[in-house]
């Protein structure tokens, strides 16, 4: 999988976190292809349990080992589980503050949780803030107010299905504030909808904007590279 996605040009993977159940698998990933592998380190939302702090307390003993190119996937997941909204609040917001003291972007992963994120996100805004709204499915207004947090909208395969809906604004926002990313291995962009994804399909993401937008898939690669550069410092 790896391999065909470099064969296509596509030689930057950013790897977010999930638990510390996933955190060796990572590493594993990162030591086979150190070149192209980037990691991001935190707690995801729908991991977010009674445990909470014991997980937190590994995202935070880890950043005291290494470095990480952000902190992700952090926010709030209503879709699953809304009894943990509280719990999920206090952790998104402690990790944007981790991410602050470490000068880093942070990635947002929002489920059903526009108002709640935004919530946190007002009370956390300043120069320090920044990062990525990934795989943003809202509507305009909502791609907006994610702007004004100084985030860029992370675009995968929503942008291809038929009932998605952002393919429908999204040349209102300028590709300077968007980034391409798969969700790999979730959300496989049309024709493989309902498959699993990976990464070498970041280029049927990057044909479709190429027609929204109308410029060259050239052109939608080289600024959402260097986007991605900005954000990521790599
Ligand atoms: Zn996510």
């Amino acid at each position: 999988m790896m391999q065909r996605a470099l064969d296509l040009g596509i030689t930057r993977f950013f790897v977010p976190a999930i638990d510390s159940s996933y955190t060796e698998a990572m590493y594993a990933l990162e030591r086979e292809y150190p070149n192209h592998v980037f990691l991001m380190m935190g707690l995801h939302p729908t991991s977010v349990k009674e445990d909470y702090k014991e997980e937190l307390r590994h995202v935070e003993s880890q950043f005291k080992e290494r470095s990480f190119c952000a902190v992700g996937e952090i926010g709030i997941d209503l879709h699953w589980d809304t009894s943990t909204l509280e719990i999920q609040k206090k952790a998104f917001k402690r990790q944007i503050q981790l991410a602050k003291k470490h000068q880093l972007p942070i990635v947002i992963h929002c489920r059903d949780a526009f108002d709640e994120i935004f919530e946190v996100l007002e009370t956390e805004k300043d120069d320090d803030l920044y990062g990525i709204f990934h795989c943003f499915t809202g509507n305009l207004s909502q791609a907006r107010k994610a702007m004004s947090f100084n985030m860029k909208l992370g675009i995968g395969g929503v942008v291809t299905f038929k009932n998605g809906k952002i393919d429908t604004f999204l040349n209102q926002i300028p590709l300077e504030h968007i980034v391409l990313e798969t969700d790999s291995p979730y959300l496989a962009p049309v024709p493989f909808r309902g498959k699993r994804n990976e990464s070498s399909y970041l280029t049927l993401i990057c044909k479709k904007l190429s027609g929204i937008y109308g410029v060259s898939q050239t052109e939608v690669a080289r600024i959402t590279t260097e986007n991605s550069k900005m954000i990521f410092k790599k």
